[in-house]
């Protein structure tokens, strides 16, 4: 096959194109935990695709619910007009997330999540007259997706370095990863917590009221795993609510399950004002997303007018009608097997596998929750991520999809993994790892 010309024309997103077009790496089928290559190769997937496979991969109850719906309804309008999916999706889907977030904005990605509910929280403080309200708050280290808001309040400079009108009056908190305080600490760590009063300090340098939200996902994850310390995230609730400052949650990677309950916010119970999510919304079947948001919020924007529309903000796309039947496929897939809960069950057992490899070589911080986890490793001298990059490839060869960021090889499996699965990520991990050139 001649690569450069089969595979030339398509731009991939995130990825070294001409060096990828060299030596490609395709998966070409699906089922449960395993890809398979066009070769027949059998990968073991560590990652539930991109942190979204977490009923593992082609579903018969998703499958069919997509299938069905494209042959009834293919499209319909989502703008002052509906269909019945929508509905019944929205509904059940505020029955699962926190108690105070009942009605949801659909979107089709977390970075469409990300930026809608930028809009929202602005917006809201607008209508309830608090126009003054209109600084940000994200987080050194975050991700929030690729789209304008998201990059502002993101904090990862090779992300935004090519864009300099990203938003103004975007502030950002430090993130809470402190190797030498939390090495190897298991779960949730026990220092750091004071790095959530950096967040009184931004607003009395702006003056709180002028500022509208605080965006955080509760585990940052695609820079590298980074668990909030015990207390932090109560912490910044706190002071969000004495400044009347709006809490968002990015719980785009951790919603669904992840950590062994639905969502992160009741993990660490709490509830923020809004909630991002997508990913594992459909299992990654159908791209969609959703915005969480509290009764307070939504009744700012009630509308009995019909020519007096007050949020003007929607996608062609919003609540499509193969992710929503994707999505309610999911729901009851991952209710009929209690998977929301299912990582709370394997969770010890992951932690227990995962710092078995603390003793290989250059292993500097192995660090887990939920069905989470993350194995950092020394970089390489003037060669930044080259280490972690070389274990990803080798994994591959040896059948396992890891993801890596930076040098930390990051870990969620579809929640459906089994015990001897768990297994054989670490066996071939220790393997991999044990043969690391310097
Ligand atoms: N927020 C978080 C926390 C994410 O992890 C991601 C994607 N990894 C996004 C937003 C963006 O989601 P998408 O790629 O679907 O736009």
């Amino acid at each position: 096959m001649d690569n450069n010309n089969t595979l030339d024309a398509y731009w991939m997103g995130y990825t070294a194109n001409q060096h990828f077009k060299a030596h490609p790496r395709l998966l070409e089928k699906a089922k449960g935990m395993y890809y398979w290559t066009p070769e027949g190769r059998k990968i073991l997937d560590a990652t539930a695709g991109l942190w979204c496979v977490n009923a593992g991969h082609n579903r018969e109850k998703i499958v069919t619910a997509i299938q069905q719906q494209a042959a009834t309804l293919d499209f319909a309008p989502a703008f002052q007009m509906g269909h019945p999916k929508a509905f019944e999706l929205a509904k059940k889907l505020v029955a699962i997330t926190p108690e105070n977030l009942n009605h949801v904005f659909f979107t089709n990605s977390g970075s469409e999540s990300v930026d809608t509910a930028l809009k929202i929280a602005l917006a809201y403080h607008q209508l309830t007259g608090e126009g003054r309200r209109t600084r940000l708050i994200g987080r050194e280290r975050a991700y929030h997706g690729v789209n304008f808001g998201g990059m502002s309040v993101g904090g990862i400079a090779v992300n935004r370095k090519l864009f300099p009108n990203l938003l103004a009056q975007v502030d950002h908190l430090p993130h809470t990863h402190d190797l030498a305080r939390n090495q190897f600490s298991l779960g949730v760590p026990v220092y750091g917590v004071d790095k959530a009063e950096r967040l009184e300090q931004i607003l009395q340098l702006h003056d709180p009221s002028t500022v509208a939200a605080v965006i955080i996902e509760p585990i940052a994850g695609s820079t590298g795993v980074l668990i909030p310390p015990a207390g932090y995230l109560q912490r910044i609730r706190e002071i969000c609510d004495q400044y009347g400052v709006l809490l968002i949650f990015d719980e785009v990677i951790t919603g669904f399950g992840r950590l062994g309950k639905p969502f992160a916010a009741d993990c660490f119970n709490i509830s923020p004002d809004i909630m991002v999510t997508a990913k594992g919304l459909t299992n990654g079947a159908v791209p969609m997303g959703a915005v969480f948001v509290s009764d307070k919020i939504y009744s700012a924007f009630r509308q009995d007018d019909p020519m007096a529309i007050n949020f003007y903000h929607g996608y062609t796309y919003s609540a499509h009608p193969l992710a929503c039947a994707a999505a309610i496929g999911t729901l009851e897939t991952y209710q009929e097997e209690n998977l929301l809960y299912k990582a709370s069950e394997l969770a010890e057992y992951w932690q227990h596998a995962l710092h078995s490899l603390a003793d290989l070589p250059y292993v500097i911080d192995i660090r887990n929750l939920g069905l989470v986890g993350a194995i950092e490793l020394e970089p390489r001298k003037n060669e930044p991520n080259k280490r972690a990059f070389q274990v990803y490839l080798d994994m591959f060869e040896q059948g396992v999809l890891v993801r890596t960021t930076g040098d930390v090889i990051a870990l969620s499996p579809p929640l459906i993994i089994s015990k001897p699965e768990v297994d054989q990520i670490i066996i071939t991990l220790r393997q991999v790892l044990k043969q690391l050139s310097s």
